[in-house]
């Protein structure tokens, strides 16, 4: 494989944040209401930190276990930066991803809403959530389907009364992204939530186009990652 030397992940980072820009004018938005998440899961911590360094303070991340291997020294080192879980939780491992991330935007089914209230309880640690959406209904993938959504937010909302700020979803892949995210949009309005977590490197443009405050973007700053099945996901 060949890696992408420092420069290239900065110069690429720097393209995406110009090109989120130019689709957030376009959409008639400041560019300050799309924030990038910077998706670093595969790659090691000395490909994260130029970024760091440059400024990015924003990350994500899909595995608890590999998150606790970069990002304690990663965090020491860069006390003021944000790191958000975009993949699924288990519940044994609830009380690892509270001590180490920031935002949870992947709450997605009943009992794990319970399980991060109780360790949030525990701690005193309430971390902002995101509740994942499956807008496709895919049997697949992870996220609450779109039939029991307002139930579901309405119970972590108001009965958990964890800190719901918005959805986040992960469209079909071989389906147009836009009606998904418009799908996700609806929602969110409906229940008065600000944030909509939505876009990929493949799909960022559209994504803002319709309405996503928080992209996630990793293979357009950071490269190729290596195929699903050598890294354990
Ligand atoms: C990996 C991942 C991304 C980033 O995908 P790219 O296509 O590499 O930009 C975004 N969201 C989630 C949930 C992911 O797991």
């Amino acid at each position: 494989m060949i890696e992408d030397s420092h420069d290239d992940v900065l110069a690429q980072f720097r393209a995406v944040v110009s090109d989120l820009a130019t689709a957030a004018n376009a959409a008639g938005r400041a560019a300050e209401t799309v924030h990038l998440v910077a998706v670093s899961k595969t790659h090691p911590a000395e490909r994260i930190r130029p970024l760091l360094e440059a400024g990015h303070l924003l990350f994500g991340e899909n595995r608890v276990q590999e998150a606790q291997q970069k990002w304690p020294a990663l965090r020491e080192a860069f006390p003021a930066l944000e790191l958000h879980l975009i993949g699924p939780l288990q519940t044994n491992k609830v009380r690892d991803a509270v001590a180490l991330f920031d935002v949870i935007e992947t709450v997605d089914r009943p009992k794990l809403a319970r399980a991060l209230k109780a360790e949030m309880d525990r701690t005193g640690r309430h971390l902002r959530c995101l509740i994942q959406v499956n807008t496709g209904a895919e049997p697949q993938k992870a996220g609450i389907l779109p039939e029991e959504a307002d139930a579901f937010i309405r119970d972590c909302r108001d009965e958990l009364g964890l800190r719901i700020e918005g959805l986040m979803c992960i469209p079909p892949v071989d389906e147009d992204p836009v009606r998904h995210f418009a799908c996700l949009s609806d929602l969110a309005d409906r229940h008065g939530l600000p944030v909509r977590s939505m876009g990929m490197s493949g799909d960022y443009r559209q994504a803002v186009a319709a309405g996503a405050t928080h992209v996630r973007v990793g293979t357009a700053i950071f490269g190729k990652r290596p195929p699903i099945g050598t890294q354990g996901a």
